[in-house]
């Protein structure tokens, strides 16, 4: 009986673990089209309050923290598909500046409402959808005192509780910079994304998206030499942190991190691309300001940096020589193609501490494309022909960099 049983059992087991696969199935499919859409979203400006409005196709979890420098409200809900007009939160009314929204990780979105001054949510709400109207969630934001908006600012538990990164031994590491099956890999960092926008001109084209198109078109280009492996640091609009691009470059072991963005700046008529590769000194006020802007995307976004920093003084300190000369290197070569296809600013190649460039052992370079706030520029990069051909030209300089690679490769054997 016993050696008849057994069979049976399992034969028994096996549907039943088929089963849950299948309800597993059902139940991932039926969350998927259960997707709530946030479909509009509204600030007003009241006597005692600033009211911000979210409306929804449901009701939603949500839970609110405050953080200080710079003073912000962060609304966390579960991943929402976001369909708000396009100049959402841009402006701001009342107590709040202005918000930004997006994907944070998966499973998780926020929107992080910057704030005038300390401010407090005095009444939060949700109600559900009625009589064809939309879920709406409700805060109603009131001034607060300093010493009280410091005492409630903070991460919640499950976030600040994360232990800061070991330091990485850059020696120990460190790969040769020269890939040893023959494959050339190039890491594409599009900049920003997900609840961090980036810069965004004036017809509302945001950065974070022209940068993503870009790297896609650099991708392709790339990919028609048959000797680069390419990886995309996001290929979707997903906010990353910058430590993550950084460990993203590492972890593909690439011979080359390209870092992509487009500037926005108060000056309508400064135009075209300059690049950027690492220093611990800006090496002008403009290139100081734009480090400050680019760096400020994991505060922006809402992700503690403080006794956190993605790379050690000590580990920038081991950086190769090797890696910073190769850097430059490359630098030089794209400049070139570069002007040719768009035109570059004065002083094209600058040096600026960006958080994105550090690893020690990937020569690595910050492209900013052009200026948002420039007419001629976003017209362009808003243009797949234009992103095609400025692809094309980067990828001149990949070729001519790689060239120059295998030729030091050689002379050393
Ligand atoms: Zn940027």
């Amino acid at each position: 009986m016993t050696t008849e049983g057994r069979p049976a059992y399992s034969v028994w087991r096996a549907w039943c673990a088929l089963l849950v696969t299948l309800l597993a199935g059902v139940a991932a499919i039926g969350g998927a089209h259960a997707a709530i859409v946030a479909t509009n979203a509204r600030l007003g400006e009241h006597a005692e309050h600033t009211r911000f409005v979210l409306e929804l196709t449901d009701a939603v979890d949500y839970r609110l923290f405050f953080l200080s420098e710079p003073n912000r409200i962060v609304l966390e809900l579960p991943e929402i598909e976001w369909r708000l007009p396009p100049k959402a939160g841009i402006k701001g009314s009342g107590l709040v500046t202005g918000y930004r929204y997006g994907t944070f990780r998966k499973g998780k979105s926020r929107i992080v409402l910057d704030l005038a001054t300390p401010a407090m949510v005095a009444v939060d709400f949700v109600m559900p959808p009625e009589s064809g109207k939309p879920a709406r969630l409700v805060l109603d934001i009131v001034p607060a005192d300093e010493a009280d908006f410091l005492a409630a600012a903070g991460w919640p538990d499950d976030e600040s509780g994360a232990p800061p990164e070991p330091p990485v031994d850059a020696a120990a590491e460190a790969e040769p910079i020269d890939s040893q099956d023959g494959q050339f890999i190039i890491a594409i960092d599009a900049g920003h994304g997900g609840v961090d926008p980036g810069a965004s001109g004036p017809s509302g084209t945001l950065e974070k998206d022209v940068v993503l198109q870009t790297a896609e078109a650099l991708k392709a280009e790339l990919e028609t030499r048959g000797h680069f492996q390419v990886v995309l640091v996001r290929d979707d609009d997903t906010f990353i942190t910058l430590k993550d691009r950084v460990r993203a470059g590492r972890a593909a072991k690439a011979d080359l991190f390209i870092s992509l963005h487009a500037d926005s700046v108060s000056d309508a008529t400064v135009h075209g691309a300059s690049v950027y590769t690492l220093s611990e000194t800006a090496s002008d006020s403009v290139a100081a300001e734009l480090e400050r802007s680019e760096n400020a995307a994991d505060v922006i976004s809402g992700v503690d940096l403080s006794g956190n920093d993605e790379v050690s003084t000590i580990l920038i300190d081991l950086a190769q020589r090797e890696t910073k000369n190769r850097s430059s290197i490359f630098a030089q070569m794209l400049l070139p193609e570069l002007d040719r296809q768009t035109g570059l600013i004065s002083k094209p190649h600058r040096f600026a501490g960006f958080r994105v460039l550090k690893a020690p052992d990937v020569p690595s370079v910050l492209i900013e494309l052009g200026f948002l706030s420039n007419a001629t520029d976003e017209a362009r990069l808003t243009s797949p022909k234009w992103r095609a051909s400025t692809a094309a030209a980067i990828a001149r300089a990949i070729d001519g960099y790689y060239d120059r690679m295998a030729s030091v490769a050689e002379t050393r054997h």
